[in-house]
């Protein structure tokens, strides 16, 4: 089972994206239709409510007049806050209840509208947002919907905004075209990636590219190791740290995200996070984005040289330069020499010479 988080604005398209994963077999967990039901008559989340907010938030019928209650919260933290401690742990009960009855090879898709408000990014192995452009929206739901403009506006500026979901996007769905293109996006996202994912998941194995190749720098990079941090965290209660080239700005790299982690933690915390293997080398069973985590002591010699030679070559442009010049020459070799392992090898003399180099510029500062 993977577990994907899936969120959008209001009008973005999200429940288009979540019906597409509903027709290839996703199990959808819709979190507004779940919070409507804690909260039917008859249920002791209705009765919290009217303990909290009186009767004038019921309707004729007894059943919870929704408009009622938004007009209250809207503009009231403190009573949006206690509306919230009655709805959101209900929510989340009836979440990892059907979660836990889900067949063993399900791909679950949590449709959460408020998933980026409510800082729920880390929980799952994907997150996937859905994007169209702020009058695009307005018009979809002004048109398809039937809402007045200035309560779509409202609505919209009531949620986060894009810098903020692009920030937890694991992968970012945008549906400014037309629905058939979208379409097609999430089908090849399930085909290329979901699936394999989710067996890789079940079968407790990481995903490891063959002979990866030493590609330009993406300045995305340190951003998308932040999200796997803010993932191993919620798995493991232990903060990794990005190493490796994909840490250092500017330097190209082979395209695996690298990661060192407190030894303290188990295999099965990481196996919480997505993450199998052995021996200390953990891999991401994500075949989109290509991770390992290595389980070091904390302050050990290879956890303090691992964040020395980022730092320095973050810091140092020339060493840089010189380390992206060698790389790139072992990495043609190891292709020439048809990619029979040796790469890794082959930069260990650099390092050895490196080492006491950053060491050098690091009691410079001090
Ligand atoms: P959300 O769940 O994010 O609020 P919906 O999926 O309900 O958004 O989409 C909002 C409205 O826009 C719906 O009426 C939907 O049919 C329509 N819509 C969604 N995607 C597109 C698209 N690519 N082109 C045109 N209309 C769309």
């Amino acid at each position: 089972m993977v577990r994907v988080g899936l969120s959008g604005g209001i009008g973005s398209g999200k429940s288009t994206v979540a019906r597409r994963l509903a027709e290839h077999g996703a199990v959808i967990v819709d979190s507004d239709l779940l919070a409507r039901e804690v909260v039917r008559p008859g249920t002791d989340g209705l009765a919290e409510i009217v303990a909290a907010f009186g009767e004038e938030v019921l309707d004729a019928s007894g059943a919870l007049n929704r408009a009622a209650l938004a007009a209250r919260v809207f503009t009231d933290d403190e009573a949006r806050r206690t509306l919230n401690a009655i709805v959101h742990p209900r929510v989340g009960a009836r979440t990892a209840e059907i979660t836990a009855a889900a067949p063993a090879e399900a791909v679950v898709v949590h449709d959460v509208p408020l998933l980026v408000e409510n800082g729920l990014a880390p929980a799952y192995h994907l997150v996937l947002i859905v994007h169209a452009e702020l009058e695009e929206r307005v018009r979809r739901l002004v048109e398809s919907r039937g809402m007045p403009e200035a309560d779509a506006r409202a609505r919209i500026a009531s949620q986060a905004d894009d810098d903020q979901r692009r920030a937890v996007a694991d992968v970012w769905l945008d549906n400014s075209g037309t629905q058939d293109e979208v379409h097609a996006v999430v089908d090849a996202l399930w085909a290329d990636r979901l699936v394999p994912y989710e067996a890789n998941v079940r079968l407790r194995r990481g995903f490891r590219p063959v002979d990866p190749r030493v590609v330009p720098s993406d300045e995305t990079w340190p951003a998308q190791a932040d999200r796997i941090v803010a993932r191993l965290a919620t798995a493991t209660g232990h903060r990794a740290e990005h190493i490796g080239s994909t840490a250092v700005p500017g330097l190209a790299a082979e395209d695996v995200i690298d990661l060192q982690l407190s030894a303290e933690v188990d295999a099965g915390a990481l196996a919480g996070a997505g993450f199998f293997g052995e021996d200390g080398v953990f891999d991401s069973a994500d075949p989109g984005r290509p991770a390992r985590v290595l389980l070091r002591r904390e302050g050990s010699p290879e956890w303090v040289t691992a964040l020395l030679l980022r730092d320095w070559l973050c810091a140092e442009a020339e060493a840089r330069a010189e380390y992206e010049e060698f790389k790139l020459r072992v990495a043609t070799e190891h292709v020439a020499d048809g990619g029979t392992g040796g790469y890794v090898d082959a930069k260990r003399p650099w390092f050895e010479e490196a080492v006491p180099r950053a060491r050098s510029w690091r009691t410079g500062r001090e």
